[in-house]
């Protein structure tokens, strides 16, 4: 099954040829520089740059397939969750080009999509297995049960880990997005220099939640550490900063992972979202998960943030099961994993 997918969901344009779990092309069209001179993702511009971009995604990613829309089974795009006016551009444009071509059409999940991500890198993957979703709006513990067919064991109660990367960088100065910057500064210091908590939720009757995290916390203590180092003068140690905080962030997240899988007895944790993509979660995760010998799949870099390929990769599948969505789907900001097959 061959797809052309469409992701507009936030500030990437995105289009790639999908075939199963192959990508015959992916054509990623970032937005950053533009929103870079507000700090963040100003929705309303965002929505107008994935106008202007989409149509020529759409041209480059067929040329680089070299396919001819005959060879193309259906046309899927991100429908939820995400911002609205940048998910009508993808989801408008991918009925459209279904009505001309008369192609299937299929709406998608972007968490699902982040899901598939490994899919394309381990084409021999299959359910059951955990997910550890880490992305700009999500920090969630997945249990992967079938195509459309999940369970959300642990969440954050409140910033998501990228959401947390990005302010902290806000923070020490270092510009928008903050993620791969911190990683970089991350991995030229010291993780020690700087004991931060580790995002636990507190239970009423002592301990901490197993699964879920909590960021908001461990975002003060940076922000109190910065002041008490100005406070004393000098050079901010930036990099120490950020590897401590990086450090803690990774340490929290791989132990909630490892918990989890050994609970409910899956023998496989996949990553994705974009901070699947930092070194320090993934050297802890490889490094826990070997010694409880359980098996963690890295997807590629490229298929960690926002892409378009992983979008395809999972409407394959759901075309191979005979899942289309209505040609009057709409887009939502808010849907759950739990209820993807409300899509189809
Ligand atoms: P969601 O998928 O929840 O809707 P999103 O699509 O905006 O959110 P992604 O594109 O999956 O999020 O990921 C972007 C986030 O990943 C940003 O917060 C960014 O800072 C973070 N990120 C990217 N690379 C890294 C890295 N190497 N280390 C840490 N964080 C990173
Ligand atoms: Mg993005
Ligand atoms: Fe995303």
């Amino acid at each position: 099954t061959t797809v052309l997918a469409i992701e507009t969901s936030c500030d990437e344009t995105a289009v790639a040829i999908v075939k199963n779990r192959e990508v015959c092309s992916s054509v990623v069209s970032s937005q950053i520089s533009v929103h870079q001179q507000y700090g963040g993702v100003v929705p309303e511009v965002a929505s107008r740059q994935h106008v202007e971009t989409i149509n020529f995604c759409v041209e480059q990613a067929l040329q680089d397939a070299q396919v001819e829309w005959e060879a193309i089974d259906g046309i899927a795009a991100t429908a939820a969750p995400g911002l609205v006016g940048a998910l009508l551009v993808g989801l408008t444009t991918a009925k459209t080009l279904a009505i001309v071509h008369q192609k299937p059409f299929v709406g998608i999940h972007h968490l699902e999509g982040h899901i598939y991500a490994s899919y394309l890198s381990d084409p021999a993957l299959q359910p059951p297995f955990l997910c550890l979703l880490v992305s700009g709006g999500h920090t969630s513990l997945i249990y992967v049960k079938d195509c459309g067919v999940y369970e959300t064991l642990g969440e954050t109660r409140d910033d998501a880990a990228g959401e947390a990367f990005d302010k902290v960088a806000r923070l020490l100065n270092l510009g928008y997005p903050g993620g791969p910057v911190m990683d970089r500064l991350a991995q030229e210091g010291n993780p020690q220099a700087y004991p931060l908590p580790e995002g636990n939720v507190g239970l009423p009757g002592g301990g901490y939640h197993p699964y879920d995290s909590s960021f908001s916390g461990l975002k003060t203590a940076v922000l109190r550490l910065v002041q008490k180092l100005q406070q004393q003068g000098g050079l901010l140690p930036v990099k120490d900063i950020a590897a401590s905080f990086q450090e803690s962030v990774s340490r929290s997240l791989t132990k909630r992972a490892i918990a989890c899988a050994i609970d409910y007895g899956l023998e496989t944790i996949v990553i994705g979202g974009g901070v699947a993509a930092n070194s320090g979660l993934r050297s802890h995760l490889a490094a826990a998960a070997a010694t409880r010998n359980l098996r963690v799949l890295f997807p590629d870099l490229k298929f960690c943030t926002d892409n378009a390929a992983m979008i395809g990769c999972a409407a394959a599948e759901h075309l191979n099961r005979g899942h289309t969505s209505r040609l009057t789907l709409g887009v939502q900001s808010r849907l759950a994993i739990t209820d993807v097959m409300q899509l189809y």
